[in-house]
């Protein structure tokens, strides 16, 4: 029976139990001229673990699941909300400021997003700027002097978003706000309780070591897929195929995360993918390492290995694809990159073949 070995789990398993692994997250974008595994070399159990584990949650909970709705012809379901454990999204001006919001998805929309209210209940912070401290239902504070002394100094002292004013009246109550002189207006527009015709939101998103995992199967997938299987299947790998597949690490990750895309490779174009190799210097020495850069915003960038470098050096062109997500297609290129790494020192250094270092000094003296 034919067999062939996964290059996620190395197990070696019959050719059926595999199937074709996308090399570029499907939910990040699909292409034309889409790059396939095809050769049995993600197994079904790994290709399942990472659709289910990984791929079908954070497409809907983390920034990259925001930028692919913005950003993508097929966004995600209508109204599906953009989840809330990676990501937060609170206004940042006039009324809306502290206020939670919720991004959903909307196709007729401009950027095809909808940003709505969470319910909320705003007491007054500071009336002429419009300020309001926010609260939910559960987390309303008890009626102290000093929110007593805000209120009784205020037109509008309570804003509510949300919630029905049967509720909240009776929660305000119970809490010891003193309603009687209030007066409830009703359903109004935002434009009656604000002449600010923009909101600015203030946007925090939790990258986690899943969102770490996806841009690493990337990157496998794609050196599996330019390189070659034998060359992902070096034992060099292996603590960052263990990331991967298990989440587990057996020696420190060395890597780093950028807000931006990657910058300064030819043919990068707007709102594009970067998969790809370079160069950089970590410490004294250089290594190869490999980056994934989300519709130029986020890019994630790995040590893959030290690299063994001798007397007289010179570094090779590595390879990247450019993930087109305008015209859907993908672009490889070959480039001598170099990223800096951040917080090292630049000072190069070169190993022997032993991956020894080599005392330039010494050894330019010994060599004259
Ligand atoms: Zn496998």
């Amino acid at each position: 029976m034919e067999t062939s070995k996964c290059i996620y789990c190395l197990e070696e398993k019959p050719i059926s139990e595999f199937n074709r692994e996308h090399v570029i997250s499907r939910f990040m974008g699909t292409y034309e001229n889409a790059y396939v595994l095809g050769d049995a070399q993600v197994c079904k159990a790994c290709n399942s673990y990472f659709c289910d584990n990984m791929e079908n949650i954070l497409s809907f909970d983390s920034l990259e699941g925001l930028l692919r709705t913005e950003n993508l012809q097929k966004p995600m379901k209508h109204k599906r909300a953009i989840g809330m454990s990676r990501l937060k999204v609170t206004g940042n001006n006039d009324i809306f400021k502290g206020l939670t919001l919720y991004i959903s998805s909307s196709p007729n929309n401009p950027n095809n997003i909808q940003i709505e209210t969470a319910p909320a209940i705003g007491l007054i912070l500071d009336e002429n700027q419009h300020l309001y401290e926010y609260f939910s239902l559960e987390s309303l504070p008890i009626c102290d002097d000093t929110i007593r002394a805000r209120m009784a100094s205020s037109n509008k002292p309570i804003v509510v978003f949300g919630y029905d004013e049967p509720e909240v009246s009776e929660a305000l109550k119970n809490h010891g706000y003193d309603l009687s002189k209030a007066r409830y207006n009703g359903n109004l527009a935002l434009a009656d309780m604000t002449e600010e015709q923009s909101l600015s939101t203030e946007i925090n998103c939790k990258v986690d070591s899943l969102l770490q995992r996806l841009a690493l199967k990337n990157l496998f997938n794609y050196i599996c897929y330019t390189y070659g299987k034998d060359y992902i299947l070096q034992s060099n790998f292996d603590n960052l195929r263990n990331y991967v597949r298990y989440g587990t690490i057996t020696a420190p990750l060395q890597s780093f995360i950028n807000s931006g895309g990657i910058k300064k490779i030819p043919g990068l174009v707007n709102d594009c993918h970067a998969v790809g190799l370079a160069w950089t210097v970590i410490g004294e020495q250089i290594h190869l390492c490999g980056f994934v850069s989300w519709f130029d915003s986020i890019t994630y960038v790995f040590d893959l290995m030290p690299v063994k470098t001798e007397q007289l050096n010179f570094l090779n062109n590595v390879k990247c694809v450019i993930c087109d997500n305008h015209r859907r297609v993908l672009t490889e290129a070959e480039y001598l990159t170099v990223l800096d790494w951040p917080g090292t020192n630049k000072k190069i250094g070169f190993l022997d073949r032993n991956f020894q270092p080599i005392d330039l000094d010494e050894h330019s003296t010994t060599e004259q």
